[in-house]
């Protein structure tokens, strides 16, 4: 019921904190916060990448460019360059003195060429072209403001009538969505955007310690791999985007290799994580099957990846997306149909993640969703906290299974040790535990008696009523003996129908009082045989004190003798040597 509540608090707190952070503005109000997201482009293919800003101008090729009929540019994943031209909206002449800055939402773009029409009465045109170029495959160098995404400043002398001209490359989705702002707003939105990416950083990296320190106290190889899981999901996250590019200035080649280690590590270790958590059988042979299957596209598309087959990596990793957390809650079904209740949180966990990759892989193919870049993040980090709560869940089932399996054990070694007519401890138990009390009653120098106990004319009593009233004599002795006796005084039947007793911390004289008081009891005892019948037993007892140069063996042929003592000396009497 509390993890209930917890969970509809913590998504309540989630979508609220996203929406805040991450949609400061509603769409009406943009203009008003001096926003202007672009949306009207022309578009021209460049299938070979031959074309220069030039080219591209000439009069031959003014007419190839085609009204883009979505509102943000998003033509999935391709080899081809994409050549774009668009105008910024007409300057406000209210904030007409403000600096304006143009941002392309799209961290992961390999290529953007941004050419900004520039006043210059030295040319012939009347204008010259300032150059931008930016993106993931070159230096970080080269940015204008210091942002996850790309952000250039609009120069004064911008000529508002001409043309902005694209040039774009990738082997990621091209989807970009265009924004202008006033630098004012940019600075708010980047201040709450950051803000927002750090909590999700936290939460990530908060699950990842909690859990690492859980894995170094249970040694549960399941809390490895959510660790490794959710350590290189955080790294992908930080790379996806843009921020690993802000701080790490490598070679194109060595950050697009890491940034499909993260990807294939990432999934490679869910899988891992999937197969230890649920404690699947390793003689599931379908299961067997598919996460080989998994694990090794996983691996193909980080080789594909790392060699620089990006767009052969990047469909991979679509499919993987969409297919490997749809195994998982299928196994996670299968796993809580077998009654593995933990598999309640790990479905819900991966479930969340399901929707956020499902929108993240569906928004690079489908021009006009809303950007699904974030929806993403929250999903992994709902994902991340809903796991740690299938983990703990998990320990206390197993917890819950131990225990009962102990109660199990500790049933069946009672049952082992017990004599199933007099319900008294039996004849394995005082082997096992005569040797010991022995032993430490000599160690520490304590005193010990050894009490065995022999109905009298048993035999007779046998023959004359039969061996079933001769049972309910044993019965009858036994809970005598219960009674008589304390807890650290355990009695045990030796077998047919003798008896011992085990007197820790007593001598002979307190053994003595103990055993005549046990003789009393018995023969006091009636046995109804049939209305008008009614019998007595008496019994004999022989006691042994231990003694320093004793040991198991010999105290139980000291008690026995003394036993032999009582008979002889005319039976239901209590003899000690
Ligand atoms: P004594 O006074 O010398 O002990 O004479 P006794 O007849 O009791 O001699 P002994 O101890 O040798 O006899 C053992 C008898 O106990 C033999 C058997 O009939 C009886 N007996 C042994 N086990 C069982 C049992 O489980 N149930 C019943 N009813 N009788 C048993
Ligand atoms: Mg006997
Ligand atoms: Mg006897």
């Amino acid at each position: 019921m509390i993890t209930q509540v917890f969970l509809i608090v913590l998504v309540t707190l989630v979508s609220i904190i996203s929406n805040g952070l991450f949609n400061t503005v509603s769409a009406g109000e943009k203009s008003k916060h001096n926003i202007y997201p672009i949306t009207d482009f022309e578009l021209m293919e460049d299938a070979g990448g031959q074309y220069s800003i030039d080219t591209i101008r000439s009069p031959g090729f003014t007419n190839q460019f085609k009204q883009y009929p979505h509102e943000v540019i998003s033509l999935g994943i391709t080899k081809s360059v994409y050549w774009i031209r668009f105008q910024l909206p007409p300057n406000d002449p209210q904030t007409m003195t403000a600096s304006q800055l143009l941002q392309f939402k799209n961290p992961n773009i390999d290529k953007i060429d941004l050419f900004i029409p520039i006043a210059d009465q030295n040319a012939a045109s009347g204008l010259h072209y300032l150059t931008r170029a930016v993106g993931v495959s070159r230096p970080a160098a080269s940015r204008d403001v210091l942002d996850n995404t790309w952000v250039f400043s609009i120069p004064d002398q911008y000529r508002q009538d001409q043309f902005l001209y694209l040039r774009l490359e990738s082997s990621s989705a091209l989807r970009l969505p265009v924004v202008l702002w006033r630098e004012n707003s940019f600075i708010t939105e980047a201040f709450l955007k950051n803000i927002g990416f750090g909590i999700f950083y936290g939460i990530l990296l908060a699950m990842l310690f909690f859990n690492l320190f859980i894995f170094f106290v249970l040694r549960d190889k399941a809390y490895l791999f959510y660790v490794l899981y959710i350590g290189f999901m955080l790294l992908y996250q930080f790379q996806v985007h843009g921020y690993l590019r802000l701080w790490l200035d490598i070679s194109y080649e060595l950050y697009n290799a890491i940034f499909w280690v993260w990807l294939a590590a990432a999934f490679i270790s869910s899988i891992y994580f999937t197969h230890h958590f649920l404690q699947v059988r390793s003689e599931n042979t379908l299961w067997n099957k598919i996460r080989a299957a998994l694990l090794v596209t996983a691996l193909l598309q980080g080789i594909l990846g790392v060699c620089g087959y990006n767009i052969w990596a990047n469909q991979i990793a679509h499919g993987l997306g969409l297919a490997g957390p749809l195994v998982i809650m299928v196994l996670a079904v299968f796993r809580l149909r077998q009654g593995f209740r933990p598999a309640r949180f790990y479905l819900l966990a991966w479930g969340v993640l399901s929707i956020g990759i499902v929108v993240w892989v569906l928004a690079a193919y489908i021009p006009d969703t809303f950007s699904a870049v974030n929806y993403l993040l929250v999903a992994t980090a709902c994902e991340s906290i809903l796991l740690s709560f299938a983990l703990s869940d998990r320990f206390k089932t197993l917890r819950l299974k131990e225990a009962a399996l102990t109660k199990n054990m500790q049933y069946y070694r009672d049952l082992s040790l017990t004599d199933e007519l007099t319900g008294l401890y039996n004849k394995r138990y005082l082997t096992e535990l005569l040797g010991r009390e022995v032993d430490t009653a000599l160690q520490d120098g304590r005193l010990l008696t050894l009490m065995v106990i022999d109905i009298d004319h048993f035999k007779t009593y046998n023959d004359s009523y039969g061996h079933w009233q001769g049972d309910q004599v044993l019965i009858r002795l036994g809970n005598v003996l219960l009674n008589e006796l304390e807890k650290s005084q355990p009695a045990f039947r030796y077998g047919g129908e003798e008896f011992v007793v085990l007197l820790p911390n007593t001598n002979c004289d307190d053994a003595i009082r103990i055993a005549d008081g046990i003789r009393e009891k018995i023969q006091t005892e009636e046995f109804t045989l049939d209305p008008n019948v009614t019998v007595t037993v008496t019994a004999s007892v022989g006691l042994a004190e231990l003694t320093c140069d004793d040991n198991a063996e010999k105290l139980f042929q000291r008690a026995d003798e003394a036993l032999y003592k009582a008979k002889a000396a005319g039976r239901n009497q209590v003899a000690c040597l």
